[in-house]
């Protein structure tokens, strides 16, 4: 790499690897790629971080944070080029592009190959890797010209990706013509796991649109032809799927979670990707007033969406259940009067009991906290891995994408989960129930795993037994710390 440019170097003149992150411009994407990034950057490697405008006025208070602390980190801001991809002005992060806008989005992503590369080749020191989400397939032209490898970064399990990958691979769906019909996953070592074509379509597929086609196809081609894969998660969970992805896909795979353990060393409070809508230190007090363990958290995350009467449903259910909870309604303000009345109603209700926060909360904070037992998840896998490194039991309340594998492996692999039976896509599909969930399965769901019966125990005892596999994996001489270390060595520049 030296002869390409100025190498990076350490304080003390060594040659170190300098990552370049190009997350997906979404919370669930960018949040553990930047603490990828820091992990890395903790460790010796320079790590710049590319985002558009939107993107990086959610991450620069971290980074900035990071590099207070002497963490050789940058963030570099790219603009989308939007008159040349028809995009409305502004929209240059998955949550505020339109749905219609989404091709456009992409078409317009692609474009900042070139500002990347002129960037990377004026701005010292050369790079040596390029990590990029894998809904990137354009950055296999980057790596390339640029003459460096490129690794693809996944914010999701094994699990769901080698059920993805053998599903396509030995065309399981083959012959079967309903979408919920179930079928085995073929291929998978241990128990075994059914998935209907609904759960499992695969990324970017099942979408008769040349352009997602095409698509699918462009991102499953640059999957395959990648350096290596980087992913949060970490080999004590799940073993012989990362062995199985591995050996499927034909290379490395470093493991290298739960990133947000990053946030121990650090401060916690810095994670906030979000201005949040309550003071981290009035979360903390509310939750110091509370027995150890008897808590529920409530969250979908940061995309998924309910409608009205389901969102009310679940506010009942967690009414009836009768135990504390804090629930994050991420989009409340954008609900009409009935709706946000109802919530008003509520709180007043459950005044002391309940805490609603309208907006961004500090998740892993209050995740963490000892009077929380329990988290009510869409089971995005950033929560879901938040809920094992808090060693939190599950109820699985899957909305669409990979969430459905998420909740098999908590329930069905992990035993650390409830379900509340939803086995449909509940967004970004055709037709959907206006109440998918009704209250009384809200607090059933609620009640076991809250409660004190020998599975509700037994659910607690194997959570807190994976928190402590997570915790030392993270710490010297653990997998994803030994993982990280190979990843600052490996990719230093050659001499
Ligand atoms: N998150 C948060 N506060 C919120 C909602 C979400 O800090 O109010 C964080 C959460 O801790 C996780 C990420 O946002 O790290 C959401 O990612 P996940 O994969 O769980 O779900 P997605 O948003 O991608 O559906």
């Amino acid at each position: 790499m030296g002869s390409q440019g100025q190498a990076a170097t350490s304080d003390h003149g060594e040659a170190v690897a300098h990552f370049v992150f190009i997350p997906l411009m979404a919370q669930g994407h960018l949040i553990p790629a930047v603490d990828t990034a820091l992990l890395l950057a903790t460790h010796g490697a320079i790590c710049t971080i590319a985002g558009t405008p939107a993107t990086a006025a959610r991450v620069r208070p971290t980074i900035d944070t990071a590099r207070a602390s002497g963490l050789p980190v940058r963030l570099v801001e790219f603009p989308l080029d939007y008159a040349k991809s028809g995009l409305p002005e502004g929209a240059d992060n998955m949550d505020n592009v339109p749905a219609q806008h989404m091709q456009s989005y992409f078409d317009a992503v692609a474009l900042l190959r070139e500002p990347i590369e002129s960037y990377l080749r004026a701005h010292a020191p050369y790079p040596t890797c390029v990590v990029a989400d894998f809904c990137h397939p354009w950055t296999t032209v980057l790596a390339s010209n640029l003459g460096v490898p490129r690794l693809t970064f996944f914010s999701m399990c094994a699990f769901c990706l080698l059920c993805h990958h053998n599903v396509e691979r030995f065309n399981a769906f083959e012959g079967v013509t309903r979408d919920d019909e179930p079928v085995v996953v073929p291929g998978l070592e241990g128990k075994q796991i059914m998935v209907t074509r609904t759960q499992a379509p695969g990324f970017f597929r099942g979408i008769p649109v040349p352009f997602w086609e095409e698509f699918g196809d462009y991102v499953e081609r640059a999957r395959a032809e990648a350096d290596g894969v980087v992913m949060n998660t970490f080999e004590a969970m799940e073993p012989e799927y990362l062995a199985g992805y591995s050996e499927a896909r034909k290379m490395k795979v470093w493991s290298v979670g739960p990133v947000s353990l990053y946030h121990e060393t650090a401060t916690l409070a810095a994670r906030g990707m979000n201005a949040t809508a309550i003071d981290a230190g009035e979360c903390l007090r509310w939750l110091d007033g509370k027995e150890a363990g008897s808590v529920v958290y409530v969250s979908f995350g940061s995309i998924a969406y309910s409608n009205p009467k389901q969102v009310m449903e679940l506010g009942l259910g967690l009414e009836a259940s009768g135990h504390p909870f804090i629930w994050v309604v991420r989009n409340a303000h954008e609900y009409d009067e009935p709706v946000r009345d109802f919530f008003d109603e509520l709180e007043a209700r459950v005044s002391g009991r309940g805490l609603l926060i309208r907006g961004w909360a500090p998740q892993v904070l209050i995740l963490s906290h000892p009077a929380v037992g329990g988290f009510v998840t869409h089971c995005g896998w950033n929560s879901t891995l938040e809920a094992v490194t808090a060693g939190l039991p599950v109820v699985t309340w899957p909305h669409f994408t990979d969430q459905f594998l998420n909740e098999k492996l908590a329930v069905e692999v992990l035993g650390i989960g409830v379900s509340v039976g939803v086995t449909e896509p509940l967004m970004y599909a055709p037709a959907t129930k206006e109440v998918a969930v009704g209250r009384e399965v809200v607090e059933e769901a609620v009640r076991s795993v809250m409660g004190d019966g020998e599975e509700a125990e037994e659910r607690r005892r194997r959570a807190r037994e994976l928190a402590e596999k997570a915790r030392a994996a993270m710490k010297e001489g653990g997998s994803s710390h030994g993982n990280i270390l190979d990843l600052v060595t490996r990719f230093k520049p050659a001499s």
